[in-house]
This record gives structure tokens, sequence and C-alpha cells, in this order.
């Protein structure tokens, strides 16, 4: 090991559901438009067009159940998403293998800053202010497949203080979880540690402090993030 000449950044790492142990986060990718009735709401063509990936960063997720609103925004919106976490990667991996390098499943927010993005977007910018910001993925622990299997369809729901604001079914995926991973591999290195995010159904919608967020996906469990 070299002689660090600072502080070494602590790595981000995910509790993993009923069993030690912690699930290390190398990168995070997140899929645009995933959802035809999502794409509808924004504002787009749901037709199958190639599907785009940005990116957050791994100290995003945030598994405290608390989301501090941002700074410099007043329409921070949730995006209920099923996490697909990888225990190996490579490159111009085949479809028909793609879910041999998913470790596990979790749930998680795309939390996005919906003014800033919007602004970015009109200047052709990159998204990430709208997008990477500190705790903007809040996470459930993961869920290994051995003990939950592939989750291909099942309902993905959104609730904001008991109200249904989000809802849909793993099955309405533009680009499903094999597609992603095998598409992403073509143009990046997977690794063991990537995580990626695969969008989100229709009804995102802004939240405030005091709100309280709770999202269920069928056969893992719910999670609660509050926002302060
Ligand atoms: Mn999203």
């Amino acid at each position: 090991m070299p002689d660090y000449v600072i502080e070494t950044p602590p790595v981000t790492a995910l509790p993993v559901a009923n069993e030690n142990g912690a699930f290390p986060v190398r990168r995070v990718y997140c899929i645009g438009r995933n959802y035809a009735a999502h794409a509808v709401e924004m504002g787009h063509d749901p037709d199958r067009e190639p599907p785009f990936f940005f990116q957050k960063n791994p100290n995003n997720l945030d598994t405290s159940g608390v989301f501090p609103y941002p700074p410099h925004t007043s329409d921070v919106h949730h995006e209920a998403e099923l996490a697909v976490y990888l225990k190996s990667g490579g490159t111009n991996i085949p479809l028909d293998e793609a879910l041999d390098h998913v470790y596990g499943y979790g749930l998680s927010l795309d939390m996005t800053r919906r003014d800033l993005q919007g602004e970015m977007k009109k200047m052709g910018r990159p998204w990430e202010i709208g997008k990477a910001f500190e705790r903007s993925a809040p996470a459930g622990p993961v869920h290994p497949v051995a003990a939950v299997g592939h989750l291909a369809e099942g309902s993905i729901t959104l609730k904001v203080n008991g109200v249904t604001k989000q809802e849909g079914d793993l099955n309405q995926m533009i680009w499903k979880v094999p597609e992603m991973i095998s598409y992403l591999s073509e143009y990046f290195e997977l690794a063991a540690g990537d995580v990626i995010l695969s969008g989100t159904p229709a009804g995102v919608g802004p939240v405030s402090p005091g709100d309280i967020m709770e999202l269920t996906v069928d056969g893992l469990d719910t999670l609660r993030v509050t926002v302060e």
C-alpha cells in the first residue's frame, strides 16, 4: 500500500439484508426514462429509443433513512427505483449472461433537483447538479439474489405521507435489467460494486421538509425516508 498523503476517503458500503456484511460501492449508473408512462409525463416519446444513462457518486447512496432537503432548489422530486447490485462485471457482456453478474437488489430513490435539471436540459448541459448532490440516493439494504431471486416483475410503489404517488410494475421497464447490464458493458467496464438504478414509474413529484416517503417493491421490504 502506498503512503497516502491525505486521509483515505471512506468506502461507501450498504448493509446486506438479514446477514452480516456490507456491499461496497464502486460506481452508480442511472437510466433515464425507463418506464413509458414516466417518459410521457416528462414530455418525451415513449417509443423504445436507445437507453441513456447518467451517474451519481458512490457516496450519494445513503441508508440513514433521512433525506436532507438540498440547497439551491425549490423543486426536489422523488423517483422510486429498483437498484441492481453487481458482484462482477466486464465488457461486452452477452444478454444471456448478464444476470450472472447480479449480487442482489434493493430499494432506492433517485432524488432530483428538478428545477436545476430542467435548466441544464434547456442549455444542453450535464445533469449532475440536478442529480448527483449529497445524499441524493436514499437506499435500503441489499437483498442477495440467493434470498430473493431475480426481480423482473412485481409492483413498485411510492407513498408520500401515506398517499400513493407512484405506482408501476417492474415488468413495465422499457429496458430490462439484463439489457441495461449488457448495454452499459459495451460502453464501460463494469465491475463488482457497480450499482444500476433502473428508472422510475410515472408519478414523480415534489417533496417538502417533514414529508415521509415510503417505497415498496414486491419481494423486498419497505424503505421509509423522512425529508428534513
Ligand atoms: Mn431516475
